[in-house]
């Protein structure tokens, strides 16, 4: 059993960019900005967004992957999807944005990311029940903006047989620039990890398409907390400003009370590796990291695990960090 360390304050300086100014390259693919949705208890069904003929061909595949998985209708031409970059294999990797952009600086800004890791199968459709929840309900968006992208790695997901790594064979969720990448990600790789193939960090820091496409979310939208949601480790692991200087607790009262929520589920501290999200958002950027690692991957469980965790996630969305 593990129990909940103190995590050492470190340092929130940015690293280097180590890619081109992606940031500015990020337009919404659709004409409309994307809305609040409506308080209107009864609203009329909205006409339907205008997707490109990529993101047409991305939802048809994604409805093919949810017949597989027997998850129903996956309502995925209903979302305003953004889009601007693809993968190795020129799959979108689209997101979607509750709220507007406006004042972001002043909002309680959450970013929500599933899909990862491609054989991690459950998280896939906990984004679309997070999508289907943030589009049905009456959530209030004017304080409050929610960025929602249900599959980071599309080609490890997108295939016969998921896998943990991308297309090119990286491990995206070891890719990130954080600063000990140069000096320590390859070499731990070879000589702690035995050169495991399903956890390779790449050639380089930032590599690949889906670790950029990550990266330039979090820059463009600067979340006051990201979610991160894997599995099957069976755990709600924290990185990101050490929980003893939180004098406000904000960030570990919601780390308790999302573990609460879903009945007493165990709060862990996984380790942190060269080049994970954790790393790099969570210590070095000083953003509240969350990572929500389900019970287990097997696609007929996505149900119970919506039902197990939603208002954790609610809570997850309302509760605003920082003053
Ligand atoms: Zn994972």
């Amino acid at each position: 059993m593990k129990y909940l360390l103190v995590l050492l304050l470190v340092s929130c300086t940015l690293p280097q960019p180590l890619t081109s100014p992606e940031v500015s390259e990020v337009t919404l693919n659709t004409t409309e900005t994307p809305t609040a949705t409506a308080v209107d208890p009864e609203p009329a069904p909205l006409p339907l967004p205008v997707l490109s003929d990529k993101l047409s061909a991305w939802c048809a595949r994604t409805d093919t992957e949810f017949n597989r998985y027997q998850w129903g209708k996956s309502r995925c031409e209903e979302f305003n999807w953004n889009h601007v970059r693809s993968s190795a294999q020129g799959h979108p990797i689209p997101w979607v944005v509750f709220g507007t952009e406006e004042n972001l600086e002043k909002k309680n800004v959450t970013l929500i990311m599933c899909g990862v890791h491609g054989d991690e199968i459950t998280p896939m459709k906990f984004c679309y029940d997070i999508l289907y929840d943030l589009k049905d309900f009456h959530w209030d968006f004017s304080e409050r903006v929610v960025i929602v992208a249900p599959l980071v790695s599309p080609d490890s997901f997108f295939t016969a047989k998921p896998s943990r790594t991308n297309s090119r064979g990286v491990d995206v969720n070891r890719n990130f620039p954080t600063k000990d990448w140069n000096k320590d990600a390859l070499r731990l790789w070879s000589q702690k990890y035995g050169k495991d193939k399903r956890r390779y960090p790449g050639p380089k820091a930032s590599s690949e398409a889906e670790t950029v496409f990550q990266v330039n979310l979090i820059k463009r939208y600067k979340p006051s907390k990201i979610i991160s949601v894997h599995s099957p480790l069976m755990m709600l692991d924290y990185d990101g400003p050490a929980l003893k200087h939180d004098h406000s607790h904000s960030a570990k009262d919601l780390l308790l009370t999302m573990s609460e929520k879903a009945k007493g589920y165990k709060v862990s501290n996984y380790p942190h590796f060269p080049g994970s999200l954790g790393n790099w958002a969570g210590n070095e950027l000083g953003i509240p990291t969350y990572t929500l690692e389900l019970p287990n991957s097997d696609p007929h469980q996505s149900d119970r695990y919506w039902k197990q965790f939603r208002e954790a996630i609610h809570h997850a969305i309302e509760h605003k960090i920082g003053p």
